[in-house]
């Protein structure tokens, strides 16, 4: 199995002024190719340094991704360091030239003369196509003593050019080196309602390293999703393992699958099963807080959305509409928003406990109100941390509307 190192160039990221996301990323989809993380580094924008940095990381490791430090100012030293630690001289590339010459052009700018020194390559060195930006990448084998050459990939600091640069290059490059064919396919499935250590559990081997394809689980705002990464030699083995992968995990978790896509959330879930009968749907959301009325929001002029209000307490809401009860809130509501269903969460907690203290467990009334009139109640009884709890507390509006 092929090791990584991954190094991340910046005076930014050692003084701590930004955060390294690029490493975590590349973390990830590294892991996801097969190929082991062994180490992360981190460096500033000295020129001696990053050669210590550069060579240690080939020696220990059979691929390099390395990010920053491709950029046309002085501290942008990557080139250079790369040069010394191979030690051959960097050249002109006429390809690199001509494709920063262009990048120039389309934005009707000159080129100043120092952007020259992007093209410059070390001898013997590819280039990585940046279709983004100016800075191409570098990829760059270094021998290596009895063992395999270490291949370093060099990409730009900008987190959208080095994403791109990686998905579309250099990732079918180190599926090459591991001989597991030069084709990638991922798929994303998306969960709710279900902690990530019992995902986990349910899933068994499926979330193995060594198992092809691969299937990784990360959690975001409660939200669970299932990245599937499929190699092969061509797009249709690919897409054909995914479906079979896809098939297996719904067989294992069915209950609480909801879509598939990278930014697909139970918004779109609900939205779409909307528009399909031809129904809307309004909102009410007391305890001040408002996610349901910002997610659907977020989906734009949809006719499935009609709209909400947020309002601190059911007092609030009765005193508002000036009607007698809640159930008749509803109505009213409805009748005024003209939706087929109007959903209620009452009431988000408050959230003005210490952070580090987590909130007991809090009771929340949904209530749900159907096309024809009928009204249903649920309690749920939802704990988590401060910054999560109104998140869960929305998507478990969501997913028990789904129902
Ligand atoms: P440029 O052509 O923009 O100079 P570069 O390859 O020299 O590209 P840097 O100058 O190091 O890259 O960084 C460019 C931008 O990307 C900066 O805004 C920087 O903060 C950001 N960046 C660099 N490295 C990382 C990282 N590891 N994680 C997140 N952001 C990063
Ligand atoms: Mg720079």
């Amino acid at each position: 199995q092929l090791t990584c190192e991954i190094i991340s160039i910046g005076d930014e990221m050692t003084s701590g002024a930004r955060l390294d996301t690029n490493a975590q990323w590349l973390s990830r989809r590294v892991g996801e190719l097969g190929v082991v993380v062994k180490f992360h580094s981190t460096v500033g924008d000295t020129l001696s340094d990053n050669v210590d940095v550069f060579r240690i990381a080939a020696s220990r490791a059979d691929i390099v991704v390395a990010t920053g430090g491709l950029g046309p100012t002085r501290d942008d030293l990557t080139r250079e360091a790369l040069s010394i630690m191979v030690d051959r001289p960097l050249e002109m590339r006429d390809s690199a030239m001509q494709h920063i010459e262009s990048m120039f052009a389309k934005r009707h700018r000159e080129m100043p003369e120092r952007n020259r020194v992007q093209a410059m390559f070390p001898i013997g060195s590819d280039e990585i196509f940046n279709p983004q930006g100016t800075a191409p990448g570098i990829d760059l084998k270094v021998e290596r003593d009895g063992q395999m050459p270490s291949r370093i990939f060099a990409l730009p600091g900008v987190p959208a050019e080095m994403v791109r640069m990686f998905d579309e290059t250099v990732a079918p490059r180190i599926m090459q080196q591991s001989g597991g064919g030069s084709r990638i396919s991922h798929a994303v499935m998306k969960f709710f309602g279900v902690g990530e250590s019992e995902m986990e559990q349910r899933l068994g081997e499926m979330i193995s390293r060594d198992r092809e394809p691969r299937v990784g689980i990360t959690v975001s705002g409660a939200t669970i999703s299932l990245r599937i990464t499929a190699t092969a030699d061509t797009d249709e083995t690919c897409a054909a393992m995914i479906a079979m992968t896809r098939e297996e995990i719904l067989k294992l978790v069915p209950e609480y699958y909801f879509g598939d896509g990278e930014s697909f959330e139970q918004q779109h879930a609900v939205e779409a099963t909307l528009r399909a009968r031809d129904e809307s749907l309004c909102v009410i959301e007391l305890g001040r807080a408002a996610l349901l009325g910002d997610w659907f929001a977020s989906l734009g002029d949809s006719p499935a959305y009609r709209g909400g209000i947020s309002l601190a307490t059911t007092d609030d809401m009765v005193g508002l509409l000036d009607v007698a009860n809640t159930a008749d809130a509803m109505t009213e509501i409805q009748r005024r928003f003209r939706s087929d269903w109007v959903l209620m969460v009452d009431a988000y907690p408050p959230l003005d406990a210490k952070p580090e203290t987590p909130l007991p467990n809090a009771d929340v009334n949904l209530v749900v109100r159907a096309p024809g009139g009928k009204c249903h109640e649920k309690t749920i009884r939802i704990g988590g941390h401060p910054d999560i709890l109104h998140a869960r507390i929305g998507k478990a509006a969501m997913a028990w509307l789904r129902e």
